[in-house]
């Protein structure tokens, strides 16, 4: 579909609404707006022109309705979400049962969030869907910890899941073809194990004459490492419970740059075995150096770097749709995805660029700079790991095949 960044179409989510209410999410405040300030310092977000023919198309998204929403979530947990009095309704057990507290508490603009975040999402995933972009970004979006009736890990809103659902849509027959099932593809670089979505989809192509969404999260998972889920440890071929459709893929502490270009081949195997049409890829970026969990050891830059993944999957032939997640160390997350939007549009920055001067310039001394170099974490991926990950992965990617034949 497209070889070279200046043959893609690529559309990025954003608008003054958007940036304003995402950037009140209590996990994550003002990140919304580092991140599209700095796309837009660095000149990326002009539209398609003569001139500019990798240009981008700015999509304005408009807060998903209730309906679009209980696609997924249960309509109980939705009529709480977004009725405006929830905040500041103290002692409620309803509270308590939707998982609003804690690291998800009710917030003033929370309605408005979870509609527009949705919205966004959705307005990324029609434009593939409607074939108007090859790739498209919404950095808002990419909450993976979020459940059909229950908030969990500071998301609230399922849109990834939202996503996949609306890619999944079968198109009916017509006198030019057959009926359309599409396959989809989730693949999720966040530091934490993406329990909503995987959790979602769980079982469902095992099951299905027509497979037609995978999930494969790699992730750092340990005893207490949020968040806690049967499906986070290494995929077992062996157990009875084995869904080949549902894959995990945990890393050890200090997983940089060697170890993501080590697995690389595994990934584009899965892919290979399935063929999909759409890849939905959440960025997460508090794997990368310098994030407050301080886990993994990951840069932006190099091989087997965030971008060098990123850049290999837009050069697929499926259609991509990019999305947020977590990162906790906000420039560093602009830098990331600012770096991401560049590849995107096949405009790769280079990451010594020197950060324009804009209002949120002073944040990101002392380096000035776009790169996110590594740091001084230890890779703990022993070979001895990585060799059994790559048993494992032949027999998925054996199973993926044989599903995928018998099915056709
Ligand atoms: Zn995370």
């Amino acid at each position: 579909m497209q070889n070279s960044g200046e043959e893609r179409r690529v559309a990025y989510v954003v608008s003054n609404e958007l940036v304003k209410i995402s950037s009140q999410l209590p996990s994550n405040r003002n990140r919304s707006f580092l991140v599209h300030s700095l796309v837009k310092a660095f000149g990326l977000l002009k539209p398609p022109g003569r001139d500019s023919v990798a240009g981008i198309q700015p999509l304005r998204p408009l807060p998903a309705q209730f309906k679009e929403l209980s696609a997924y979530h249960d309509r109980d947990y939705l009529e709480r979400l977004l009725q405006g009095e929830v905040y500041g309704a103290t002692n409620d057990t309803q509270h308590t049962e939707y998982g609003l507290e804690e690291d998800c508490p009710a917030f003033p603009h929370l309605p408005d969030y979870v509609r527009y975040v949705a919205g966004a999402t959705l307005a990324a995933a029609r434009a593939l869907k409607d074939d108007t972009a090859d790739i498209s970004v919404c950095w808002d979006g990419g909450r993976h910890h979020a459940q059909k009736a229950r908030a969990s890990g500071f998301c609230y809103v399922a849109d990834c899941v939202l996503a996949i659902l609306l890619l999944k849509r079968s198109l009916p027959a017509t006198t030019e073809r057959p009926l359309f099932r599409p396959r989809v593809m989730y693949l999720d670089f966040d530091l934490h194990f993406a329990d909503g979505v995987s959790e979602a989809f769980y079982s469902s192509s095992k099951h299905s004459s027509s497979p037609q969404v995978l999930t494969l999260s790699i992730h750092h998972t340990a005893p207490g490492f949020f968040p806690v889920s049967h499906l986070a440890g290494l995929t077992d071929p062996q157990d009875s419970q084995f869904d080949p459709f549902t894959l995990s893929l945990p890393l050890e502490r200090g997983a940089s740059n060697k170890t993501f270009h080590r697995i690389w081949p595994l990934i584009e195997h899965v892919k290979d075995a399935f063929q999909p049409h759409y890849v939905v890829v959440q960025c997460g970026a508090d794997g990368l150096s310098g994030d407050p969990y301080a886990t993994w050891n990951w840069s932006l830059g190099g091989e087997g770097g965030m971008g060098w993944c990123v850049d290999r999957i837009c050069h697929w032939p499926s259609r991509t749709l990019l999305l947020g997640g977590g990162g906790y160390n906000s420039p560093n997350v602009a830098r990331a995805w600012t770096f991401l939007t560049s590849i995107a549009l096949g405009r790769i920055l280079p990451l010594d660029s020197d950060i324009p001067d804009h209002g949120a310039f002073p944040l990101y001394a002392s380096s000035f700079t776009l790169d996110v170099p590594s740091g001084n974490i230890q890779d703990q991926n022993t070979d001895a790991y990585l060799e059994r990950v790559d048993q494992v992965f032949a027999q998925v990617v054996d199973a993926i095949r044989e599903k995928m034949r018998s099915s056709s």
